[in-house]
């Protein structure tokens, strides 16, 4: 590294000791960074021909008010997201609040009641918990008389086909699958996967429809789990398919009685897709799809990189150093909440946007325990953006993910293990 950039390094508070450690966890990973470019690329090409494909034009980045009939950008961009997914159709909102809605929606307009709904992968994202029910909440789909069951993933981490066949009767009407990790320490699932347990399921029951929660897996790899069997996948525009750009929204993409059901729960029985205003959001919706798969890249890197320096360090990191990438998210093992803690005030030192901050565990809507957030987003919340969370339980796994470039990504890792290190956590390497 030359002698400008070191200078700049050490003036942004990165000591000598974790740079050139840095340095030397990097170098180690040039092939693994030309794999990632290369998946880029390739998802770079999908998306511009599906803008090209459907002739997106200057009148579809404006937007409309009102009820929003006849918004052609709003059509189009739907068009655009089923092109690039290579499903029928899609529903492509600002109307959806986040990831959480857009799998509530999925759910609560594609069960009814009686109908069962499985998961076969274990437990499902926190927020979940309350929208099927498991915790209860007003509204849930227990409340509406639609029944839930569960196969956890096998200690091994592969599917338990036995008991997946067992649970699979005449009222399961729909299989929730998750794609990422979440805030679990199983592995994420690769596409292929995916694709295999989907047609397990579709052997047992051809008319079940299977769902993915695609969150933080968009642009990962060259396929997506609509390729391979799903009949639904489900995101939020504030992780990768929004690019860091789109303030809000989510998306639902998939066959078309699926998306036709979601888009009459979200507007209203008989109105459907037809209505709702687009405002003047389009453009980033539209601008952040085209960067997602560089974006997405970018936060990759940033994984693996943790991944790698905090393996050297002693910390159990899944996925590992070595492991195939099927998701943006990095999970560290600090095994204290002091770990856990220090690596988010890194983290949030290294923002954008409200550096100068502390983040302080806080009972967070949705999760069980108290979470404590680095987050210093130009979208609040935002987790394609350089962010890291944690809950503050055991094994107190931090969950980092995000950078919208490269560089940032980096940097926000120096500074984590600059935190650790000023705190003597990692006092070993770094005395
Ligand atoms: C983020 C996430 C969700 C929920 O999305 P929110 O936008 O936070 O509501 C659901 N599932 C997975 C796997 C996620 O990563």
């Amino acid at each position: 590294m030359n002698d400008e950039l070191k200078s700049m390094y050490t003036a942004m508070g990165i000591s000598e000791e974790v740079l050139s450690f840095g340095e030397e966890v990097l170098s180690g990973l040039k092939e693994r960074f030309a794999l990632i470019d290369e998946t880029a690329e390739y998802n770079q090409l999908k998306v511009l021909k599906a803008l090209q494909a459907h002739q997106v034009s200057e009148a579809c980045l404006l937007g409309t008010t009102g009820y929003g009939y006849n918004d052609i950008g709003r059509d189009t961009l739907e068009k655009v997201y089923a092109s690039v997914f290579h499903t029928e159709d899609a529903l492509v909102r600002p109307q959806i609040t986040c990831g959480t809605h857009a799998l509530a929606l999925a759910l609560l307009s594609n069960l009814r009641p009686g109908d069962e709904l499985l998961s076969p992968v274990g437990k499902p994202y926190d927020t979940l918990e309350e929208v099927i029910g498991i915790r209860p909440s007003k509204g849930s789909l227990r409340e509406y008389g639609i029944t839930y069951r569960q196969v956890d993933l096998l200690p091994d981490g592969s599917f338990d086909y036995d008991n997946i066949k067992k649970s699979i009767h005449e009222k399961t009407k729909l299989v929730t699958i998750q794609r990422s990790k979440g805030y679990q320490t199983r592995p994420t699932l690769s596409v292929q996967r995916i694709g295999e347990l989907i047609s397990f399921i579709k052997g047992i029951k051809p008319d079940i429809i299977c769902m993915v929660d695609n969150c933080y897996g968009e642009f990962v790899e060259k396929p997506e789990p609509s390729d391979v069997g799903a009949d639904m996948v489900v995101g939020s525009l504030i992780k990768n398919p929004g690019g860091g750009l789109a303030p809000i929204g989510g998306y639902i993409a998939g066959k078309r009685e699926c998306v036709e059901n979601a888009a009459f729960r979200l507007t209203s029985p008989g109105l459907g897709k037809e209505v709702g205003a687009s405002l003047g959001i389009l453009s980033a919706f539209y601008q952040g799809l085209f960067l997602a798969p560089v974006v997405t890249a970018g936060a990759l890197k940033g994984a693996i990189f943790a991944a790698n320096l905090y393996e050297r360090l002693g910390f159990r990191v899944i996925p590992n150093s070595l492991e195939e990438r099927h998701d943006i998210i990095q999970a560290v093992e600090f095994g204290s909440p002091d770990g856990v803690i220090a690596f988010c005030e890194g983290i949030q030192s290294a923002a954008p946007v409200d550096s100068h901050v502390t983040p302080e565990p806080w009972d967070m809507p949705g999760y069980d325990a108290k979470v404590i957030m680095a987050a210093g987003a130009f979208v609040s919340g935002s987790s394609i953006e350089l962010s890291a969370d944690g809950p503050i339980k055991p094994p107190f796994a931090v969950y980092f993910q995000g950078g919208l470039t490269w560089p940032h990504a980096k940097f926000g890792i120096l500074k984590s293990l600059q935190a650790l290190s000023d705190r003597r956590i990692v006092s070993k390497f770094f005395p």
